[in-house]
């Protein structure tokens, strides 16, 4: 049987991050300011993130080294294993190959951590003390959690009330990282206070916490912000995946076909796919990118492509990409870390033109896939990474009615350790 792990060595971990702006045949639209509507410098930035990360967000570099303290603790769970999905194909009965990169192996179980370790160096290296951020599913404010960690930074993380109250173990990890965690909104901003008082029973969301966690970094000396997709130093620092993931391709002399990831903010898509998307713009190969969303809250699939704020207070810059609209708040399904209104500026962009195509699916389907792929692989994978699977498992079943032996790549964004009840209301079909 051919191989099943493809595992690489730590010294073959990639050193940089590829920066796909700089291949861009025409540059991407600035960020506004939210006042004026004016195009905004880098020094606009600058209450919020730390200088190195504003130069990140704007250049035009193409390869970024990865700094030597940042490596170091990658090499804990990095490089992640590709698996061959034998037992899924096998189940299938396709003549298609279906490969997956695991980033549920990182400590905080999902690939957020090859952004939180870099964001926090960073903050570290200028001086910063403490980081405010948001959560939904809480997979960003455990990632986080764990980075501030290991720099000595506080951490204060403001967490989507619904998922605060659902998912109370994502909690105790960051607690246990020394993450300091309250329900948004909350009592302990201006906006929060604001919110409560017009809508106390909002199951809050995503565009209000970030407008809790940037107003408390703006009010608080030596405190910035920190975003966990979305923005361009983000989708640059985790195409560590797929560079990992072409060198482990390459180990078993294939190259995918088509290459699939699940799409929230976009960052895990683009950890996957920009690697293959540089080989596309240099004109050398053509893989099909999807990206997969949910059809609760399908940005790229039916939102317009227009400028729009990144919260609900209005307070951040205007980014241009596919978005629902800032004041949209998403119904509470289960995979929380694909409930944001806005997908990424460079996403967007590469939809717009046709690099990478945008599908949505509903929760059963995608639970339906989650099961198959636990059942047969093994692992139980999160909600919001089940979208990709579901789409991986559809595409090598078309590759059955036409005989193709296409090979097919997809991301496996994060386990689903801490999803248990949303998988119980899956079986007790009491799913929305
Ligand atoms: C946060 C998260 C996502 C969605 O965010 P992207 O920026 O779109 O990747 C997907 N999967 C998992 C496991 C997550 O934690």
């Amino acid at each position: 049987m051919e191989q099943t792990k493809i595992i690489l060595d730590e010294n073959e971990m990639p050193k940089q991050w590829y920066n796909v702006l700089s291949d861009f045949s025409s540059p991407i639209e600035p960020p506004l300011d939210p006042r004026t509507w004016e195009p905004i410098g880098p020094e606009a930035l600058e209450p919020i993130f730390p200088k190195s990360l504003i130069k990140q967000e704007m250049s035009s570099e193409r390869f970024i080294d990865i700094p030597d303290e940042i490596l170091e603790i990658y090499r804990l769970w990095r490089p992640s294993p590709l698996y061959r999905a034998h037992r899924l194909e096998k189940l299938l009965k396709t003549p298609a190959k279906i490969y997956y990169k695991n980033e549920g192996v990182s400590p905080a179980g999902s690939h957020k951590t090859n952004t939180s370790i870099a964001q926090a160096y960073y903050n570290m290296k200028e001086g910063t003390e403490r980081i405010t951020t948001e959560t939904g599913a809480g997979q960003w404010g455990s990632a986080l959690s764990l980075a501030c960690n290991y720099f000595d930074l506080e951490c204060k993380v403001y967490m989507v009330r619904s998922s605060y109250y659902q998912k109370p173990y994502r909690k105790s990890m960051m607690t246990i990282w020394g993450g300091n965690v309250v329900p948004s909104p909350s009592e302990d901003t201006e906006f929060g206070r604001q919110t409560l008082k017009e809508q106390p029973e909002t199951p809050g969301s995503l565009g209000i916490a970030i407008s809790e966690a940037v107003e408390d970094a703006i009010e608080h000396d030596s405190t910035k912000y920190s975003l966990g997709s979305v923005l361009n130093h983000v989708m640059l620092h985790q195409t560590v995946i797929g560079a990992e993931c072409k060198k482990q391709l390459e180990k078993v002399d294939t190259y995918p076909d088509i290459v699939i990831g699940c799409c929230g903010g976009g960052s895990n898509l683009a950890g996957v796919s920009l690697e293959f998307i540089k080989d596309r713009l240099e004109g050398k190969r053509n893989p099909r990118v999807i990206a997969v969303e949910p059809s609760a809250c399908p940005s790229l699939t039916e939102g317009e492509y227009r400028y729009d704020f990144g919260d609900t207070a209005e307070m951040t810059p205007l980014l241009k990409m596919y978005t629902l609209d800032h004041k949209y708040v998403p119904p509470a399904i289960h995979a929380g870390g694909l409930r944001y209104h806005g997908a990424s500026p460079i996403i967007s962009k590469l939809c717009a033109e046709g690099l990478i195509e945008a599908v949505s699916y509903d929760q059963y389907p995608v639970f339906d896939a989650a099961v198959q792929f636990a059942r047969t692989e093994g692992i139980v994978p999160a909600p919001e990474s089940s979208h990709a699977i579901r789409c991986a498992i559809d595409e090598a079943l078309k590759c059955k009615q036409t005989g193709e032996e296409k090979t097919i790549l997809f991301n496996l964004s994060g386990h689903g350790h801490f999803d248990m009840s949303s998988y119980d209301k899956y079986f007790n079909k009491e799913l929305v």
